[in-house]
């Protein structure tokens, strides 16, 4: 393939991404969204494979080899991972690319054929140097945050004393490293400092991730995205190829924007966020006893919900992780439609942060083919509690807790939560009284008048259908 034909398709592959992205943005173009990302990424890998670059026939083997092992992986995992394992499979996904970027680092890094002298030597060792120190944060980063979410290590924010004072200290010896790095001789020489950049950027990773509380995690999701779009970009400029670039350039940039966006929605400071200096201050110590719920819970049987939703004219429906766990989603959409066939005016309440990912709510909505048009973003209809006459809250907890409003020690303080207590009645879905992902109690479930239908989301639901049809 000639040059000039590899430029024109990156410049289509990079278009497709953009419109892409753009789709990506709202709910009815998401599909065509995706749709353009596969053709430009369909175009970007050919385009790629039959560049003159990679002529040669064992070349091409290997690479076919790779990618048959990579793309056979990536296939099982699809679909064997269940819908509520999606935010640790896109954790995983964004170790890959710090992974790829640590990999291809070192590979430039002894390639002989570089051949670079002067200026232009430097320029290619500060890419490498700069490419491998955020893949391996991202790597290792991307790891703690999937243990994380796979709850196999603890939410508990890891407060070491002094941490500022030590991050502070890892970046100076990464800057003088990088200085040792620069001024070697030969590649002998050079490894040593890169080695020890490494893996201090490996346990910068950890530590970065492992210091932020539960209740910040939405932040990570979508700082690691950002963080793996520049470990592509910084790949790109290592194997001076302009798409990946541009790629890296647009995940870098659009998940910066998404943590933007999550810090306003759990208003955090984003410049504190970028810092590192986040999710603990004032808040680790904080869940005191005297700040815990007390009082009793009204729980209430599958028929007394469907009384209470039989006789509401306004419902507003709060989705939560507990609907994703249960699977509860269709049936959630089969009630309303039941509900709006009899006149009455069901929409839904989506919180920025609800689940697990950013998004985790919509995704399951659209799957169960709730009309677009009845999903409200928190902002729209937060101030219409006051005129609903129930607030259903499905399996979620965080999102609906009064205490971000009420109590100033609370973990979550300050987070704006969906205001359901403030509907004539809320009814609460959950098994038991366990705590959210923030572990934080919920005041909530004490309220006069709220009520709790505790088993799983999925079953319940199913139980209140049944009553709704049989007295129909
Ligand atoms: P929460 O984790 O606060 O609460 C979910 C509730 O669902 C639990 O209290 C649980 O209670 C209940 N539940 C679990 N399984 C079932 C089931 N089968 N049937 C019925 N109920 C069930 O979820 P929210 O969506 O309210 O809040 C999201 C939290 O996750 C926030 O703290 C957010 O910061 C965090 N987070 C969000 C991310 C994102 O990007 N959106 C990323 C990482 C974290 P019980 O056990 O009693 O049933």
């Amino acid at each position: 393939m000639s040059q000039g034909l590899l430029t024109v398709s990156y410049i289509g592959a990079t278009i497709l991404f953009i419109l892409s992205l753009g789709g990506l943005s709202n709910p009815e173009t998401a599909r065509r969204g995706n749709l353009f990302g596969i053709i430009g990424m369909a175009v970007a890998v050919l385009a790629t494979l039959m560049s003159s670059r990679l002529a040669g026939a064992s070349n091409l083997a290997i690479i076919i080899t790779a990618m048959a092992i990579g793309g056979g992986v990536g296939v099982f995992a699809a679909i064997r991972v269940k819908m509520t394992q999606m935010p640790e499979l896109v954790a995983l996904m964004h170790s890959l690319v710090g992974m790829a970027a640590v990999l291809v680092g070192y590979a430039t890094y002894f390639d002989p054929g570089a051949g670079l002298t002067g200026a232009e030597k430097t320029i290619h060792e500060v890419e490498i140097y700069i490419g491998i120190l955020i893949g391996a944060v991202t790597f290792s980063g991307s790891v703690v945050a999937f243990g994380k979410l796979a709850g196999r290590v603890s939410g508990k924010p890891l407060t070491l004393p002094g941490r500022h004072q030590f991050n502070f200290g890892l970046l100076i010896v990464t800057v003088m490293l990088g200085k040792v790095f620069l001024n070697a001789h030969g590649v002998s020489e050079g490894l040593t400092p890169l080695i020890f950049m490494t893996l201090i950027a490996l346990v910068f990773g950890v530590h970065m991730v492992m210091a932020i509380g539960g209740a910040d995690m939405p932040v990570v999701v979508s700082m690691l995205n950002s963080y793996s779009g520049w470990a592509a970009a910084a790949t790109g400029f290592m194997l001076s190829n302009d798409l990946l670039i541009v790629v890296g350039a647009l995940v870098g940039s659009s998940g910066a924007i998404l943590s933007y966006i999550m810090c306003r929605a759990m208003n955090r400071k984003f410049l504190a966020v970028i810092g590192g200096g986040f999710g603990t201050d004032g808040a680790a110590a904080s869940s005191s006893a005297a700040a815990a719920p007390a009082g009793e819970v009204v729980a209430v049987s599958s028929l007394e919900t469907a009384e209470l939703l039989r006789e509401a004219k306004n419902v507003v429906i709060v989705p939560g992780y507990g609907m994703a766990v249960a699977q509860a989603q269709h049936t959630v959409f089969e009630i309303t439609q039941f509900l709006r066939s009899k006149g009455k005016n069901v929409r839904f309440a989506i919180h920025p942060v609800a689940g697990r990912m950013p998004g985790h709510m919509n995704v399951l909505l659209a799957e169960a083919k709730v009309p677009y048009d009845i999903v409200m973003e928190m902002d729209e209809i937060n101030e219409d509690f006051p005129s609903t006459d129930v607030a259903m809250v499905i399996g979620a907890n965080d999102i609906v807790n009064p205490s971000a409003m009420e109590d100033p020690n609370s973990p979550i303080a300050g987070m704006p939560v969906l205001e359901v207590w403030k509907a004539e009645t809320s009814i609460v879905m959950k098994r038991s009284m366990a705590s959210g992902y923030a572990g934080v109690d919920n005041p909530l479930f004490y309220k006069e008048n709220n009520r709790m239908l505790f088993g799983d989301a999925k079953k319940m639901l199913d139980e209140v259908l049944n009553h709704l049809r049989a007295a129909a």
